[in-house]
């Protein structure tokens, strides 16, 4: 049985999780990242619900209207400067829901298991007491009522696991609806999203980072030729050749008919010379319609590769890949430009 203490105790640290789950969910809301500042003004507004800012908060926001770093600035909370004062787009409100969420499941799998493991041991010494008092006679009302509690006990205990299995599945359904989010459905390639935060791991780690844009040349073609299931297929076959010519690297669908690479560990040269294997080996089969074997002719794709500066954006490594592409096009497809 908890004492009067550890259940006051208990209650203290539920209103603590409380709090901090608020202030997290009242940051994420806001795009704010959980700097001591936006942490101690988003504390001011949760702790006191009734406060003139929290009030003045609910004004501002109502019909769902995210705060400005002005407005948080004329409540008299402060804001960071730079870059680093808001959550980087790869923390989007989904994804940050989805981890609170995970955290909740994870709180509550745990609280399941302490609750299990007491009642379990109050089952037990329950039966200890039981067994003892059936040799006494004059006992026996006592030991009605003892088999009683025990039931509901045991009861307690299947309802308790019940809700502990639920809550397992829960969180394996969160995690997939998390890797889904992060997977393009038709190449199972990881998609744009979990290129760019690849590529935000790996550009502070000092290794050597190389990224690649391929893109399908004249694609439109093959769609308009010989429609777009096939043009599908032609996606797919394309992303196992980068695939496997690329192993060991990040190939993602970004987007329609282009593709990424990122190659981490290795130089420019290196990187150019594994892509262009890819080039050539795409270049070269001669992709036929399986239904009727009718040659589709040869598909190719251009590329542009580049080395990323340390600590540069994926934007700015990004833009010129994207330029090197389309000079390999202009220069008539089927080839690769770095620099
Ligand atoms: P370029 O060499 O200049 O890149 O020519 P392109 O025809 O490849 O370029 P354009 O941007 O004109 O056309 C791209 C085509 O890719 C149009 C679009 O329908 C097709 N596409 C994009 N995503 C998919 C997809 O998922 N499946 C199929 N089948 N086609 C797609
Ligand atoms: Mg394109
Ligand atoms: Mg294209």
């Amino acid at each position: 049985m908890a004492t009067a203490r550890e259940a006051r105790l208990e209650t203290v640290e539920y209103r603590a999780d409380q709090v901090f789950g608020r202030i997290g969910k009242f940051l994420t809301e806001h795009r704010l990242s959980p700097d001591p500042l936006h942490y101690a003004f988003a504390y001011r507004v949760i702790s006191q619900p009734d406060g003139v800012l929290a009030k003045s908060v609910a004004a501002l926001t109502e019909g769902g209207i995210r705060l400005t770093a002005r407005d948080i600035e004329k409540l008299g909370g402060q804001i960071t400067n730079g870059q680093a004062s808001t959550i980087p787009e790869v923390c989007d409100p989904v994804a940050g829901l989805v981890a609170q969420t995970q955290m909740q499941v994870e709180g509550f799998t745990d609280m399941m298991h302490a609750i299990r493991a007491e009642t379990q041991g109050f089952g037990r010494d329950l039966a200890a007491s039981a067994d003892a008092m059936r040799t006494v006679d004059s006992t026996v009302d006592m030991v009605q009522l003892t088999e009683v509690m025990l039931d509901r006990v045991q009861s307690a205990e299947a309802r308790l696991a019940a809700a502990t299995h639920e809550a397992e599945e829960l969180r394996l359904k969160l995690e997939e609806a998390q890797s889904n989010a992060r997977s393009d459905p038709l190449t199972n390639l990881p998609n744009r999203r979990a290129f760019e935060e690849c590529f935000v791991q790996h550009s502070s780690g000092g290794e050597t980072l190389c990224l690649a844009v391929c893109d399908v040349d004249r694609f439109k073609r093959v769609n308009d030729r010989f429609g777009h299931s096939v043009g599908d297929r032609v996606l797919k076959a394309i992303a196992e050749t980068l695939l496997k010519n690329c192993a060991g690297h990040m190939v993602a669908r970004y987007g329609g008919e282009e593709f990424t690479v990122l190659f981490v560990g290795i130089t420019l040269e290196e990187a150019y010379a594994t892509l262009e294997r890819a080039r050539a080996t795409v270049a070269e089969k001669r992709y036929r319609l399986r239904e009727s074997d009718e040659p589709l002719g040869a598909v190719t794709f251009s590329a542009g590769v580049t080395q990323a500066h340390p600590d540069e954006f994926l934007g700015s490594a990004f833009g010129r890949a994207d330029k090197l592409l389309y000079a390999a096009k202009d220069a008539g497809r089927n080839q690769i430009r770095r620099v």
